[in-house]
């Protein structure tokens, strides 16, 4: 039996809502905040609003190859401001696209997304099965902390019909700790290094801090073994980036 990885399946309020408020004033063309993303590790950045907005031109290679490779019944999971569900809607897929902000699926629908809805990826409510889960621009994030990998991975097999599969990215953050000489120091008793603490903002806005994770492929390589799940790397940015297609080892 599942047992839910976190009991926290909630939806994101719209006065704590930072990406999504930004989201609603680039499309409503308003006059914007920079939105800003905080965390433990990096220095405050912002995020380019336009950037949620990119046509499938603008898109990596990697988003490019996810698109391209993803068929049947589709899941974008977190899609934002639904840049990847427009692209597979205008290639004839059939997509549900999800986001925990409502504020963002409200401008996905306003951007001509036919089944968009406010659900929480986690939240039991939301049925499968798809043939494509999606989950784009470090979708590993919604992993959290790499303790709940396990979690994560049973949730996507109740979701996942037999023959579908998993397309994701993240990177390796290993470069964030290479020395001169191109060693690498990596303390193995402190927590996995790919896991970040986030909180954003817009204007005086903020939302909650909120775990994300970033893992390299060989870890995710190990955790899919233990699920049951085979991966491949399918494409990659000649860095630390890549795009992982998960599948079932029982196809
Ligand atoms: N995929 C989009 C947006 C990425 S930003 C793009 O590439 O442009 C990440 C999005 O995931 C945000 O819109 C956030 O609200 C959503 N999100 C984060 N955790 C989620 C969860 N557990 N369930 C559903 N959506 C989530």
């Amino acid at each position: 039996m599942f047992s839910p990885i976190t009991n926290d399946v909630k939806t994101l309020s719209s006065e704590k809502d930072p990406m999504g408020l930004a989201i609603r004033d680039f499309f409503c063309k308003k006059k914007l905040h920079p939105l800003m993303v905080h965390s433990s590790l990096f220095e405050d950045d912002e995020m380019p609003i336009s950037h949620l907005f990119r046509t499938f031109d603008q898109c990596s290679t990697i988003e490019k190859t996810a698109i391209k490779e993803s068929k049947g019944r589709v899941l974008d999971v977190g899609a934002g401001a639904g840049s990847h569900s427009l692209a597979l809607q205008a290639k004839g897929c059939e997509v549900k696209s999800i986001d925990m902000s409502q504020i963002s699926v409200d401008i996905m629908k306003e951007r001509g997304i036919k089944d968009a809805e406010c659900i929480n990826f986690y939240d039991p409510q939301l049925h499968g099965p798809f043939d494509t889960i999606l989950l784009l621009m470090n979708g590993a994030g919604i992993i959290g902390k790499i303790d709940n990998i396990s979690g994560f991975l049973q949730r996507l097999k109740l979701l996942l019909a037999p023959d579908g599969q998993i397309l994701m990215d993240s990177s390796d953050l290993r470069y964030l700790y290479e020395e001169e000489d191109g060693s690498f120091l990596i303390d193995i008793n402190a927590k996995y290094y790919g896991e970040i603490d986030y909180q954003m903002s817009y204007g005086d806005i903020y939302g909650p801090s909120f775990d994300w994770l970033y893992i390299d492929f060989d870890t995710l390589n190990y955790y899919c073994k233990q699920a049951g799940f085979l991966v491949e790397s399918i494409a990659d940015d000649g860095e630390y980036a890549y795009l992982a297609r998960i599948t079932s080892q029982q196809r």
